[in-house]
């Protein structure tokens, strides 16, 4: 797949409510790694965004809020869950302070990004294996 081929289709993402590893979505975002050259676009409304990004571990207020969000989006709803808090709880399950609630009891997930935090890399990766999935 070269560089013209991974411009369409354009995707528009929305990440949800950040924990640390949001810094790594920012820096694929930056200049030096320049997501959008690869048609991936962040979005701020929801109902423009065919991608919902996972950011950190859910609470289940947030996980409540992540649902109804979902439903607004457009269908078909594309999810990335990115970061060992987001896949699988990380620490905060033996913290003991929140309950961790799996993503993917609330709706299906297409990609996971593992890592603490994933690299910016990783999260192009993600965009790019979707694109593929989105396109076959
Ligand atoms: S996976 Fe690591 S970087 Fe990401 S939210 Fe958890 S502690 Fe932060």
């Amino acid at each position: 797949m070269n560089l013209t081929d991974l411009k369409t289709p354009a995707l528009h993402y929305f990440s949800s409510p950040a924990m640390c590893c949001a810094n790594e979505l920012v820096q694929a975002e930056s200049s030096r790694y320049d997501l959008e050259r690869l048609g991936c676009y962040r979005t701020t409304t929801i109902e423009d965004a065919d991608v919902l990004v996972i950011l950190g571990a859910l609470t289940e207020s947030i996980a409540q809020e992540l649902v109804v969000l979902y439903h607004k989006m457009p269908k078909p709803q594309r999810v990335i869950v990115a970061g060992t808090c987001g896949c699988g709880g990380g620490l905060f399950p033996f913290l003991g302070q929140q309950t961790f609630v799996d993503p993917k009891s609330l709706f299906p997930i297409d990609l996971y990004v593992p890592g603490c935090p994933p690299r910016p890399e990783a999260m192009i990766r993600a965009f790019v294996d979707l694109k593929s999935k989105v396109s076959s």
